[in-house]
């Protein structure tokens, strides 16, 4: 086995992609990725379908695809109900780089990785990410490093930026100091952190990359349809000056490591980002239109009282909530949904996630914003009414069949690339938890719920007045950033074909570790020089000690809407 005495360093840039960096670092912007990139290897690195934080991640930390670490989302079906529920950290079924090192004797240190919450005990420190409930909860392993990081910087530390709330304030001004602020706050945290603990693994991750991609895309572009003059004067450099502090930051750390001849770096992102487009798909009136979904009217619904009374409940609580939010605060909503009994509150969130769906007449359903299909199943959906066995299977030979025909009127276009049956992309005990059918496109935003559309036609474009009604104006790609620096980096290479799921290995390799065969990435031997380009080391999860998983948190009513809200003002939920 090869033995190392390294140190590495991941640097993780959410949504970060090469293709803002190539054009800033030309334009003299970013000379710290500049010199990365020059004197390592790097390469475009290809996220999970689909390529959302909190399954990227996941895959990336375990170096496993979904139907093997669970993790599809930042919520799972319930099937008792049409709902779904939120999932965190302790819901990851494999254990993550630093369950490994710590069991290792690799001392660690963890700052923000999404899908984090609750914080593990590590050999080290670890504090949790964006799915954390809040600053008011216990978010750092220890517990009282909170204390610490608060004085790590001039600013108190913060979690997750309030970069959507300023801007569905209309105050991107603020949104702008959000994300700056976030920045700062990381870097100077994991510097501290860095300072002051031994470490063999740092990895930490800034969110304001990603922020700053979908809610100033639009000031940034003058191509994006909502583009303005005016606005992109005052607003188009936020997106560069994100990323202009962030290599500075990163160029502070490289002064740091100076001298310190044992550390590589890796710069990492879990997607990328571009441009939010007018091009829309209705799942649910694509299936309508072909008899495979029915929406409830007066006439078709066989509600029971309850579900109707939960049906006008649950629009009116969307109406609702924000309005109570603002006059009473979140801890006093909090309290007055603990009053709701729970039937009401599971059938309200199916009602969010599929709203207007006729469950009695429904062979097939989406929850549109996500780009995923699945069967009313006979035996798993309370009223299921497909069978399963040759049914199953014909009505998904049907969709993936006549899916991808689906034509813009209004542009010849066909948005839909690829409709997958689950076990074409993932495999594993998970797989049974995952949408029947996934459904992939250029970007998985172009999925839109159908809201007050009535129109025929699935596919169409938005009216800007219809796009200016979503919150973002830049999305996920699935092209992510992959960049190996340092005493075991190829210098000058170039890597392609890199997936998230290879960094985990990656990692553990560069760290003399052997890799567990359960993993399904690869160490990218083509980024590294010297013996670190030599054999890999393969090991079992169960000869390292790692058999099951451990209990499941659930999240208390006051977490839960916590987490909720802010998914919500990222346009995720309703
Ligand atoms: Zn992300």
């Amino acid at each position: 086995m090869r033995t190392s005495t390294r140190r590495l360093l991941v640097i993780g840039l959410d949504g970060a992609t090469f293709d803002l960096i190539q054009p800033w670092i030309a334009a003299g912007d970013l000379p710290n990725l500049q010199r990365l990139m020059a004197e390592g290897s790097w390469g475009p690195l290809e996220s999970v379908v689909h390529p959302f934080t909190a399954q990227a991640w996941t895959s990336m930390v375990t170096g496993v695809q979904q139907g093997k670490h669970r993790v599809f989302d930042f919520w799972e079906r319930d099937f008792d109900t049409y709902g779904f529920r939120l999932i965190n950290a302790s819901h990851r079924a494999l254990p993550a780089l630093w369950n490994l090192l710590s069991q290792a004797g690799k001392n660690v240190i963890v700052v923000n990785v999404p899908q984090t919450y609750p914080p593990e005990p590590v050999q080290g420190v670890m504090v949790s990410g964006r799915d954390t409930p809040g600053l008011d909860t216990a978010y750092t392993y220890p517990p009282e490093l909170k204390a610490e990081l608060d004085h790590a910087s001039s600013s108190p530390y913060v979690i997750v930026p309030n970069d959507w709330l300023w801007t569905q304030r209309g105050r991107p001004d603020l949104a702008r100091a959000e994300l700056l602020r976030e920045a700062d706050v990381r870097f100077d945290a994991t510097l501290h952190l860095m300072d002051t603990r031994p470490w063999d693994l740092v990895f930490f991750v800034v969110s304001a990359t990603d922020g700053a991609a979908h809610f100033f895309w639009k000031y940034h572009d003058p191509s994006h349809p909502l583009y303005d003059p005016a606005e992109a004067a005052c607003y188009g450099d936020t997106l560069r000056e994100v990323y202009r502090r962030c290599d500075q930051r990163i160029g502070e750390l490289l002064q740091r490591l100076q001298g310190q001849q044992d550390v590589n770096v890796l710069v990492v992102s879990d997607h990328g980002q571009g441009p939010l487009g007018p091009q829309a798909v209705h799942l649910n009136t694509w299936l309508a239109g072909q008899n495979l979904l029915q929406f409830r009217n007066r006439h078709n619904n066989q509600a029971t009282l309850g579900e109707r009374v939960a049906i006008v409940a649950s629009h009116a609580a969307q109406r609702g909530k924000r309005w109570l939010y603002r006059q009473v605060g979140f801890q006093t909503l909090t309290k007055l949904r603990a009053w709701w009994p729970d039937s009401l509150r599971t059938r309200l969130g199916a009602e969010t996630f599929f709203p207007g769906v006729d469950w009695y007449h429904t062979r097939a359903f989406s929850e549109e914003l996500r780009g995923n299909i699945w069967i009313n199943l006979a035996g798993r959906d309370p009223h299921g009414i497909v069978q399963p066995g040759v049914e199953y299977e014909a009505l998904r030979d049907q969709i993936v069949a006549t899916l991808p025909e689906l034509t813009d009127p209004a542009t010849g276009a066909r948005p839909i690339r690829r409709v997958w049956r689950r076990e074409e992309l993932y495999h594993g005990p998970f797989l049974e938890r995952f949408p029947d059918l996934v459904v992939e496109a250029e970007y998985p935003d172009v999925f839109k719920p159908h809201g007050a559309y009535t129109g025929a036609s699935a596919a169409r474009q938005l009216t800007p007045a219809e796009l200016g009604q979503i919150i973002i104006t830049g999305c996920h790609r699935s092209n992510g950033i992959f960049i190996a620096w340092g005493p075991d980096a190829k210098p000058g290479g170039q890597v392609t074909g890199a997936a998230l799921i290879d960094i985990a290995p990656t990692v553990l390799h560069l760290l003399g570790q052997p890799v567990p065969v359960e993993m399904d990435g690869h160490v990218l031997t083509a980024a590294l020089a010297g013996s670190a380009a030599g054999p890999v080391a393969a090991v079992t999860l169960a000869e390292l000690g790692f058999d099951g998983a451990g209990a499941e948190h659930s999240f208390s009513d006051a977490e839960e809407e916590y987490v909720r809200e802010r998914l919500a003002g990222l346009g995720y939920l309703g």
